[in-house]
């Protein structure tokens, strides 16, 4: 039995979309008020926005989003 013909792997992998731009589709790290706002958060301990704002700059951990 000689069932490991499993090499045909050379194929277009294009979706038939067009070209994917620079920015990787990822979730960027926003704190919670520029989540809120909709706003571009660098991402800063205290990022700009919160900054200019005198606001207290807070991430929501990746662990407390689950829910045990
Ligand atoms: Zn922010
Ligand atoms: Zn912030």
């Amino acid at each position: 039995m000689e069932a490991a013909q499993n090499t045909s792997y050379g194929g277009n992998d294009s979706d038939g979309e067009s070209y994917t731009p620079r920015t990787p589709r990822r979730t960027p790290m926003a704190c919670i008020f520029c989540r809120g706002r909709k706003l571009k958060c660098d991402g800063r301990p205290t990022c700009a926005n919160c900054h200019k704002r005198g606001l207290l700059c807070s991430y929501i951990p990746v662990s407390a989003q689950k829910a045990s």
